[in-house]
């Protein structure tokens, strides 16, 4: 039974990289029937905040990355990373170091001076176990690291990956207040909770053969690792905050939709052939890590956004209304879901590519005091417009029902003959009047949604400010 996880630090929100991690663990495990754990990873009291758990918690749910175990949270579990360094020293497989961190930054910074990587000299590895000179003096626990041989792993990423034991370094399990360091908790969790396959960035492929060691110290399988490459921004650099959003929810929160962000995601490294367009069904059905590229994925707003548009589209519009009540609210506008607010949309979702932009654009549904582009005021509302509208507007009191395309039809090929026009030359202004905008939905459309009252309303205001 495959089991992932995904194992975040909440020392920052959830990034579009930690996303695109946790849905490929996500994906994964699905794919293969299997469970997805989440674990956070807070031993680190300094820089951990709840905040940022909250920002976790939040992206994925939002994302419908739904967890089958935990979440876990390292800080609760200090006891069995004791239990296991206890273990491990009486096995003699660390040793305790009483070097002072003023000393080994000596010796760092004069291994840096030559030219060499600094690496713990292993002054302490060999020590008597009882050595009396050192009771009572603060220690760190080290990993008692192989001197000679090779560590080798076969990435599902990135095929065979080997390291040299010498290139390890005797890594630090416990810190002198016994805290233990990532390193060793990641071991022990991913052990105990059954983990068969650890997907993540490839910043960790140099832990990963500290990490066997310590597996093989413990006697627990080793699970298989995939390294993903990191994304970058399109000037190449690893994707930080100078590229946009450090947190997935800005995204929901700028009306972006969690199938078009999943989706994309799911496309930052991985390919299914040509195919762009994926449902989470599609998803967990193609997925697998041997089609994850080698190659840093660049992070490319454009496509997100147009895939934000296609679901925009596609989605069930019912749907689509629901979603946009809260960006509706948000700009002050209480609408409710209703017959009327789906005609919105279907005459709104071609042309919008977040549900922000939407809620923006449906203003004037809503309210009389929308945004008015002035360009478009000085262009068609003008002394030369002014009959037109009240023409149109005095047209308007012979039809019952603002549904009734025919007539309205009729009348404004009447217009056009009168005043020897071309249709766009009577409908801009009227369109103008009616939602302050020279774009929008068909003119008939507006018309119908807006009703007799308020289109005759706002005829009157325009004509009125005409001076
Ligand atoms: N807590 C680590 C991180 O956020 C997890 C690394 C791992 O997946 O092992 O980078």
């Amino acid at each position: 039974m495959v089991r992932s996880r995904f194992a975040p630090s909440p020392t920052g929100n959830l990034h579009i990289g930690g996303a695109r991690t946790a849905l490929f663990n996500y994906l994964y495990s699905k794919h293969h029937r299997g469970v997805f754990v989440l674990r956070i990873e807070d031993t680190d009291i300094e820089r951990s905040r709840d905040e940022y758990v909250d920002d976790i918690l939040g992206g994925l749910s939002w994302l419908g990355l739904d967890w089958d175990e935990g979440p876990y949270y390292q800080k609760d579990r200090t006891e069995l990373y004791r239990e296991h360094a206890e273990r491990l020293l009486k096995e003699g497989l660390v040793y305790r170091c009483y070097c002072s961190a003023e000393v080994l930054e000596e010796k760092r910074k004069a291994a840096l001076k030559e030219g060499g990587k600094p690496h713990y000299d292993r002054t302490c590895r060999d020590l008597p176990a009882d050595d009396p000179s050192h009771e009572g003096k603060p220690y760190v626990l080290r990993f008692r690291t192989p001197l000679s041989g090779e560590v080798s792993f076969a990435d599902l990423v990135r095929g065979k990956i080997t390291f040299k034991c010498e290139e390890l370094d005797d890594l630090i399990l416990l810190r002198t207040d016994s805290s233990p360091t990532y390193n060793f908790t990641v071991v022990v969790d991913d052990a105990l909770m059954g983990i068969t396959h650890i997907v993540r960035g490839d910043d960790h492929i140099n832990n990963t053969p500290r990490q066997i060691v310590i597996y093989e110290a413990l006697k627990y399988p080793v699970p298989q690792f995939a390294h993903v490459p990191l994304i970058h921004g399109k000037d190449k650099a690893r994707l930080s905050k100078r590229h946009g959003a450090t947190s997935l929810l800005e995204y929901r929160n700028d009306g972006f939709l969690p199938e078009a962000v999943m989706n994309y995601l799911a496309r930052l490294g991985w390919a299914h052939g040509d195919q762009e367009i994926f449902s989470r069904e599609e998803l967990i059905e193609k997925f697998d890590l041997p089609a994850v590229g080698k190659s840093p994925s660049i992070f490319d707003m454009e496509k997100l956004t147009w895939l934000n548009s296609h679901y925009l589209k596609t989605l069930p519009e019912d749907d689509i209304a629901k979603r946009l009540l809260p960006f509706l609210d948000e700009i002050g506008i209480s609408a409710g879901y209703d017959a009327r607010l789906v005609r919105i949309i279907v005459n709104l979702r071609e042309r919008a590519k977040t549900l922000k932009e939407m809620a923006q654009m449906s203003e004037y549904f809503f309210r009389d005091d929308h945004a008015v582009d002035d360009a478009a005021r000085a262009k068609f509302l003008t002394p030369a417009t002014k009959p037109i509208l009240t023409d149109f507007a005095e047209d308007l009191k012979g039809i019952a029902s603002m549904d009734d395309e025919e007539s309205l039809k009729a009348r404004l090929e009447g217009l056009t003959k009168k005043y020897n026009a071309k249709p766009v030359a009577i409908i801009q202004p009227i369109r103008v009047a009616l939602s302050g905008k020279t774009v929008s939905p068909g003119i008939f459309e507006v018309i119908a949604i807006l009703g007799k009252e308020c289109v005759e309303r706002r005829l009157k205001d325009a004509i009125e400010s005409i001076q």
